[in-house]
């Protein structure tokens, strides 16, 4: 369908700008981590672009899936299983295609999804700091704002940069930048930028 076409270049989006960020967001995870996420995201999302154009008209809930296993079988570490198996998990949600209704029950399935496998909380320095705040956004920009679908989007994409931006003077609860405890505070989160980079692309392709 002409919406499963929109997320299989969705997809290529991201994959364009990860690759584009790679170094970036190698260099923050450096700085707390093991210097891998740049890496693991590109190599990821550049399968999962693969995958995706290979498919034979599919349906927004195909690509979606089919995205979240190419990132689990190519991406180890934390952000492997926190963004492939979520994505995997909130697919179903776009059964029947993209409504207002069903980005929202998917956003929320994700987030969930995440807050479920890595146990993090709004504070603990990882992507659930640029997630709650953008998922929560949407949700009320639409439900209770009324407004529409790529108005809500963006102001998403705003909530998700203050979020990434609340990681820099906070200290890491979890992940591999818990184990330098005070020492993460002044560094911003990677897996809460890439987030945040995935959320610009989608809007983007939206727009
Ligand atoms: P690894 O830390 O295993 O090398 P990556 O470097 O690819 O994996 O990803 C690191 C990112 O994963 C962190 O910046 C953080 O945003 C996210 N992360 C790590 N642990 C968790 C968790 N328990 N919950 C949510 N996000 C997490
Ligand atoms: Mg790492
Ligand atoms: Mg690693």
């Amino acid at each position: 369908s002409d919406e499963g076409e929109a997320v299989v270049a969705a997809v290529a989006a991201v994959a364009d700008r990860i690759e584009a960020e790679r170094s970036h967001l190698t260099d923050l995870d450096s700085a707390i981590g093991d210097a891998d996420h740049g890496g693991n995201m590109a190599r990821g999302w550049a399968a999962a672009a693969e995958a995706v154009e290979g498919m034979d008209d599919p349906e927004p809930t195909d690509v979606v899936k089919m995205a979240g296993k190419t990132l689990l079988s190519e991406v180890g570490g934390a952000s492997g299983p926190l963004y492939g198996g979520s994505l995997v998990f909130a697919s179903p949600e776009l059964e029947g295609g993209i409504t207002e209704e069903t980005a929202v029950a998917f956003a929320e399935t994700y987030l969930e999804k995440v807050q479920d496998r890595g146990d993090a909380r709004v504070g603990d320095k990882t992507m659930v700091d640029a997630l709650v705040p953008a998922v929560h956004t949407f949700k009320k920009s639409i439900e209770v704002d009324d407004m529409a679908p790529v108005a809500a989007l963006s102001k998403a994409v705003a909530a998700a940069q203050r979020g990434v931006d609340f990681t820099v003077p906070i200290r890491a609860s979890k992940g591999r930048a818990s184990y330098l405890g005070w020492r993460s505070v002044g560094h911003q989160d990677p897996g809460a930028t890439s987030t945040l980079y995935i959320m610009e692309e989608l809007l983007d392709v939206a727009t």
